[in-house]
């Protein structure tokens, strides 16, 4: 089939119809104002856009919820304590970004008085935002022009223009179209942002692309020529490297307590709670006698079960496998960062997903006996 000539639509335009699209389809989230009502407050639209990271709108929601009522304002959030954070993001992964959020409040308070600076520059200054965090702000909220370029963004640029390499291999091209659409306008730079992300989570989704209810159809070189869902062509394959490891979920004799530690704040899961383990390491452990030796101090006259199923989990630079030992031990004092924990609270601890795995596989496990 000949493919319809692309006619060029000046950036002008493009941005103008995206905003008439965006004020008769744009949904109703609770972290949004109407189209052209006054910009939501920079509190809620940093907390959303922090917790959209990786993270899809319907995740997000009741976490946010969750969050303004525990602490409607950002002097709330400075003075909570970090566990506490750190507890209710549970269950949201890729908690680097709860430390960072709670640092961030603090850094509001002390820096600037709980006002979120109206500057994209002063923001990116904060604990945990970056480029895009940083226009996301400064525009959603402030109203200031920004080019806020997220992999949705990238998605809907690439296609529209109809790039055959990986989205890796265009960084640049991508940030100054979206530079172009955002300053072809000079009002309305949060309904902007918020169109163009609306557009790439809502029609020109990864699968499925709805391009024939697309407000920008008529010039889009992927629809035109039929390979929207072929498109951004994704980068070649890595395989993962996997990790290997063995983790301990130690009950008290009455199986009322269960013992848990707390991760180092640096690092992986910094600061989050964990069953302990053996280190996670390339090679599996040849012998028992090398997985005994990471047995915490106090636990050591245990039974240990190996439960039947390893836990595998995939965390973003490696996959983890790891093997579970369940047992009884005598309940003794814990170390520090460790503690003997009432079973029916574990759920409502800050355990991040592989230990939320690790943690039914053994509640599993009792079932069956
Ligand atoms: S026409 Fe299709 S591919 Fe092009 S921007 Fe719209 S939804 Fe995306």
């Amino acid at each position: 089939m000949p493919v319809p000539p692309r006619k060029t639509i000046p950036a002008a335009v493009l941005r103008k119809t995206l905003l008439d699209w965006y004020d008769a389809h744009c949904r109703d989230l609770p972290w949004r104002s109407p189209p052209s009502a006054t910009p939501p407050p920079a509190y809620r639209v940093w907390l959303s856009e922090i917790m959209l990271q990786q993270t899809t709108v319907t995740a997000v929601i009741p976490y946010f919820l969750k969050f303004l009522k525990k602490w409607p304002q950002i002097e709330n959030l400075a003075a909570a304590d970090r566990e506490d954070v750190l507890e209710a993001w549970a269950g949201l992964g890729y908690y680097a970004r709860a430390r960072n959020l709670h640092q961030c409040a603090r850094a509001v308070m002390e820096n600037y008085g709980g006002d979120f600076p109206a500057d994209e520059a002063e923001l990116r200054k904060l604990p945990g935002i970056g480029p895009y965090t940083a226009a996301a702000v400064a525009s959603i909220a402030f109203d200031i022009p920004a080019a806020a370029v997220d992999g949705n963004v990238e998605r809907v640029i690439a296609r529209y223009h109809g790039l055959k390499t990986p989205l890796r291999d265009n960084k640049k091209f991508l940030k100054s179209e979206a530079e172009k659409l955002v300053f072809a306008g000079k009002t309305r730079a949060g309904d902007f942002t918020q169109s163009l992300m609306e557009l790439g989570a809502t029609l020109c989704t990864p699968k499925n692309p709805q391009c024939g209810r697309c407000p920008w159809q008529g010039g889009c070189v992927a629809h035109l020529n039929g390979i929207a869902a072929d498109l951004p062509v994704p980068p070649p394959k890595t395989v993962k490297p996997v990790r290997y490891g063995t983790v301990f979920v130690l009950f008290c004799p009455d199986k009322k307590s269960v013992f848990l530690q707390k991760r180092p704040d640096d690092g992986l899961l910094g600061g989050m709670t964990e069953f302990p383990s053996t280190p996670w390491n390339e090679t599996p452990p040849k012998t028992g006698k090398d997985i005994k030796k990471y047995l915490p101090q106090t636990v050591k006259t245990a039974e240990w079960q190996v439960l039947p199923e390893e836990i595998v989990h995939h965390f973003t630079h490696f996959t983890l496998r790891l093997s579970v030992w369940q047992g009884c031990g005598t309940e003794t004092s814990a170390e520090n960062r460790q503690s003997w924990v009432p079973a029916a609270e574990v759920e409502q601890r800050a355990l991040p997903g592989v230990m939320q795995k690790v943690w039914r596989a053994a509640l599993e496990s009792f079932k069956r006996k």
